[in-house]
């Protein structure tokens, strides 16, 4: 039942056991008492039928009562103590796998979650862990108790009556071969099942968070036919599953069937020969019955540990990931702001046409670089090269005459601030969303002073329990000023010397963008920005305005200068004072 393949996961997930591996080793060794005492109980008989009943061994029979009661007190206890340590076992197995997992996602490039849905990575974690455990633990039991008990019953047998336990072990290649060849089917059904499931979860995802969306279009019935589509693929796959299972199954019961039959062909004509005891023959045939049970659940095993390993297939797929690149060493304490992209390249993957095309552009510490140009030009693409959310293709990008890939990540990302147009909040409380992350622990007034810079201060206050107020998943509960003001004061709190605004004040009304603008501009005033707006009027006070177009930069100057010009910058001002 291992391909190289299999044997591969097997070992992979042992590996996580292995920090458990006392917990493991008691709950194997329960498992092997159980199943050590298993013929016990048809070798208890033996003796009874023939020195009891056909012997009339009075004082042996006054004894049997008490090692039956022993016996089942014994095996209460083992079966318990396996129990108990393995599922102890399997539930550690699956918070370290989730611990890992999500560790993972935490170091995964950006490019990563632009390629894979959040719904099936939430299906990862959420589900096809505990497919592992089920494999890890209900597998394990099985095969070692029941081969166990397997080995010992027909240990029994080989004592008692070795011609007949001969024809079992005959059969056995045969039943191997047959499990063989079920094991590929069921583990790539199984991985087809998991997909489905990642596919269910998504549309959930997407209907439930795109709900108004939804409403408002009329997706509901288009909403249902794609759930519904999902829900059939994974019903299809289950069947697909089952009825592979279901056929797999008695045909390995029937290949042990014509084993005990064959057995009680024998068995028969050895008891006319007089060459076995009324007790043995009833031994024989409870161990034989015995051997049923385990065996039926050890053929059953397969299914189940097929299904464990593809599901631990799409973990170890999640954990085998690279993660962001960081080799950087450099760790600078503070930096002076001096920002220098340097013919720099970057084309998505996928498309055609780059999105950064050659781009140069020197921005000395403490100015602010206005970036201009149509949707599509690349301004958000270039914002997030600084922090390398994605890293170019070719050129590179400079910080105080660092390579920013010379510089560790977590250093690097410490000295930006970003206040982007979709804001994220978390579904925690106020204070907890503007301290966020390494300001965590910022102190009241530090937070209120942010707060007040931001002009968030106002509707904070009005807020039921001020900054302890929890927001809602995404700040649901927040106007989109609201929050857009939230991610500010985040920033402003945050005081690192390189300020990136992307669309920052595009939710805010024209009152509060006045304010918000003014608390800008002294956020700006000792700091390297690199802004970008959509309102021309936001970025007139910028020192230098750069135009894209198509990922190019075609203009460079101050506000007067490019007007003056009258190119793509007079043309965009004169089409948003037309408007
Ligand atoms: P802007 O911010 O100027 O509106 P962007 O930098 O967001 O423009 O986008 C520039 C180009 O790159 C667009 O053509 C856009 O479709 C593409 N693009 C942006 N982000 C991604 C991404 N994550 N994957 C693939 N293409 C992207
Ligand atoms: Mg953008």
């Amino acid at each position: 039942m291992s391909t190289p393949d299999s044997r591969h996961l097997y070992l992979r997930l042992l590996g996580y056991v292995k920090p458990h591996w006392r917990m493991f080793a008691l709950s194997i060794v329960g498992l092997v008492l159980t199943a050590a005492t298993e013929p016990l109980l048809p070798a208890l008989f033996k003796p009874l039928l023939d020195e009891g009943f056909v012997g009339k061994n009075e004082a042996f029979m006054r004894w049997v009562p008490v090692l039956l009661l022993a016996l089942f007190l014994v095996r209460g206890v083992t079966s318990f103590v396996s129990t108990y340590c393995m599922a102890w076992v399997g539930s550690r197995l699956v918070m370290d796998l989730r611990a890992a997992m999500f560790g993972k996602l935490m170091t995964l490039p950006t490019r990563y979650f632009d390629q894979n849905p959040s719904g099936q990575l939430i299906a990862h974690l959420a589900f096809n862990v505990t497919q592992v455990t089920q494999s890890a633990t209900s597998a394990v039991t099985t095969l070692v108790r029941d081969s166990l008990t397997v080995a010992g019953l027909l240990g029994y047998l080989l004592w008692l009556n070795w011609k007949l336990t001969a024809v079992v072990f005959g059969m056995a290649p045969l039943t191997l071969w047959v499990v063989r060849v079920a094991s590929k089917r069921l583990r790539g059904l199984s991985r087809k099942a998991q997909q489905n499931i990642g596919e269910l979860t998504q549309v959930v995802d997407e209907a439930v968070d795109g709900h108004r969306v939804v409403k408002l279009y009329g997706g509901e019935t288009y909403e249902q036919g794609r759930f519904l589509h999902a829900a059939n693929q994974a019903r299809l796959f289950e069947m697909k599953r089952v009825a592979a299972n279901a056929i797999y199954e008695p045909f390995v019961q029937f290949l042990a069937a014509v084993a005990l039959a064959i057995i009680v062909y024998i068995a028969a004509d050895q008891a006319s020969e007089d060459a076995t005891t009324v007790g043995g023959f009833v031994a024989f045939f409870m161990a034989m019955l015995l051997l049923f049970a385990p065996l039926k659940r050890l053929t059953a095993v397969n299914d189940q540990m097929q299904r464990g390993l593809a599901a631990s297939e799409t973990i170890f797929a999640l954990l085998d990931q690279d993660a962001e690149r960081d080799t950087g060493t450099r760790t600078p304490e503070r930096i002076e702001g001096q920002l220098r992209f340097r013919d720099v390249t970057l084309t998505y993957p996928g498309k055609d046409v780059p999105a950064l095309d050659r781009i140069s552009l020197d921005i000395a510490p403490g100015e602010t670089v206005a970036l201009v140009g149509a949707s599509g030009s690349g301004k958000t693409t270039l914002a997030n090269l600084v922090p390398r959310f994605y890293d170019p293709d070719s050129g590179q990008i400079e910080l105080d005459d660092l390579d920013t890939r010379d510089i560790a990540l977590q250093t690097l990302r410490s000295h930006i601030a970003l206040v982007s147009q979709d804001v994220v909040l978390f579904n925690d409380t106020l204070a907890h969303n503007i301290a966020y992350g390494s300001k965590r622990d910022a102190s009241p007034d530090e937070i209120r002073a942010a707060c007040e810079a931001a002009h968030a201060w106002d509707f904070i206050q009005a807020m039921p329990d001020k900054l302890d107020t929890p927001i809602g998943e995404n700040g649901m509960r927040l106007s989109g000023g609201q929050r857009q003001r939230i991610a500010i004061a985040r920033a402003i709190l945050k005081n690192a010397p390189i300020l990136i605004l992307d669309e920052a004040t595009s939710a805010l009304d024209n009152e509060s963008e006045r304010h918000v603008q003014a608390a800008l501009d002294t956020l700006i005033a000792n700091r390297t920005t690199l802004v970008i707006a959509h309102r021309l009027s936001t970025i007139e006070r910028a020192h230098r305005i750069v135009v894209l177009e198509g990922g190019r930069i075609v203009e460079t100057g101050t506000h007067a200068e490019l007007l003056a010009r009258q190119g793509r910058y007079a043309q965009l001002h004169a089409l948003q004072f037309s408007a």
